[in-house]
């Protein structure tokens, strides 16, 4: 089955915002002169450590991924030493920040930070014009200090068609009150930003923080993170090289499961796995375990229909080579009979052969089994789960 490329349309199916990962962020950057560290992306220990040795310790570790936050999320670390980066490497590869898996990390020189500054350049909803947010309270969220320090923060609509320059951007920045030798920097930065944002037709060209270091580095400021989103619609206007976009969708089948609103894991094995709550799936994947190994976990989340549970079985499905499908869903107010309808439509659509088992309890539960037996799915009305398991193990003949 194909998956759809690309990412999806927003509520409105006007703009499809792009984000690009903040290493691909800061390669720009530096390519219109914008002051950035020294750096390497990695996606093994062993290319952490190579470029590590290159830029010389200490050294930060951050973890690529497409969210904001990673910091407090624990994305962010400090190696001193290589047996520390080495550890810290190890660790941060393997796991998830925010819920995405990390793949790759950018090592890079440790900034020794004074101040940490704001400047963002986003599309007003309401004007349709670039407004330009500047702020002295940095590396923080920023509508967080629109709220409780509104006096540092201060913005300005620009008109595209006129452009964003100098003058204008010493005129904003005036209000912050920034020494002079400062105020010069953050200007020609700002500037330099803003034609980031109007040559890539950016939605979003964001430094957070910009910061301001304690010893001279290009005359003070370093631009430690990059958050640029582009519009899809407009990429084939853009006349300068763009990262590799579709490099950044990590797995089709997780993307698939983030588009239609559960939680889906791609794993090794070979039994596909739909449940509708996430104890209920890691109990499913825990038990059946022991013996067989889950293709996947996936957790509806409540909110079930008839079309989620459809979209459910053709996600699961999407693995070739699976042996069986296990549900457990449970109807709290859960309509599961709708669930077991979408189940059903899919199976008879596509003809599935595969043996199903299904375990549902709760709300419509009769109207539920009824369902799914019409279907020829195997229906477990005990409790249990090992009892669906139990007749998992019948079905793919593992006793
Ligand atoms: P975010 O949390 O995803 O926005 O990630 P950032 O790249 O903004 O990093 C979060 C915070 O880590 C920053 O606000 C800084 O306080 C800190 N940080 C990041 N890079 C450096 C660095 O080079 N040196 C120091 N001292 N702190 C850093
Ligand atoms: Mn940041």
């Amino acid at each position: 089955m194909e998956v759809p490329p690309g990412p999806r349309k927003n509520a409105r199916g006007l703009k499809s915002p792009m984000r690009l990962y903040e290493y691909e962020g800061l390669d720009i950057f530096e390519g219109f002169g914008i002051p950035v560290p020294r750096r390497g992306v990695a996606d093994s220990t062993e290319d952490a450590l190579l470029i590590a040795g290159e830029i010389g310790y200490p050294v930060v570790l951050k973890a690529q991924v497409l969210v904001g936050g990673r910091g407090l999320a624990g994305g962010v670390k400090t190696a001193e030493t290589p047996e520390e980066l080495e550890e810290l490497s190890a660790s941060l590869l393997n796991s998830e920040i925010k819920g995405l898996p990390v793949h790759k990390l950018m090592v890079c020189e440790k900034a020794d930070i004074l101040n940490e500054l704001y400047m963002g350049i986003t599309v007003d909803g309401f004007s349709g014009k670039p407004v330009v947010v500047v702020s002295t309270e940095g590396g923080v969220n920023i509508e967080e200090t629109a709220r409780t320090s509104p006096d540092k923060i201060t913005s300005f609509y620009c008109d595209p068609a006129f452009g964003f320059f100098p003058y204008q951007a010493r005129m904003l920045l005036r209000r912050l009150g920034l020494s002079e030798r400062l105020l010069t920097l953050f200007a020609d930065v700002l500037v330099r930003l803003y034609r980031v944002f109007a040559q890539f037709e950016a939605l979003i060209a964001e430094i957070n923080p910009l910061v301001v270091l304690k010893t001279g580095y290009q005359g003070g400021l370093l631009a430690v993170d990059s958050v640029i989103e582009v519009d899809n619609s407009a990429l084939s206007r853009i006349k300068r090289p763009m990262p590799e976009l579709t490099e950044r969708i990590e797995n089709p089948l997780e993307r698939k499961g983030r588009e239609i609103g559960v939680t889906y894991v791609d794993l090794g094995g070979d039994i596909g796995i739909i449940s509708s709550g996430a104890g209920l799936g890691m109990a499913t994947m825990d038990i059946i375990g022991e013996r067989l190994k889950p293709a996947n976990f996936l957790e509806t989340g409540g909110g079930i229909t008839e079309e989620l549970l459809y979209k459910c079985m053709e996600l699961v499905m999407m693995k070739s080579d699976l042996r069986a499908i296990i549900i457990n869903i449970y109807g709290g107010i859960n309509p599961i009979h709708e669930g077991a309808r979408g189940v059903v439509r899919y199976i008879k659509e596509h003809k599935v052969k595969l043996p199903i088992v299904a375990k549902a309890l709760g709300n419509h539960q009769e109207e539920t089994w009824e369902i799914f037996r019409d279907g020829g799915v195997h229906v477990i009305t005990e409790a249990p789960t090992e009892k669906a398991v139990e007749r998992l193990y019948e079905l793919v003949g593992e006793e």
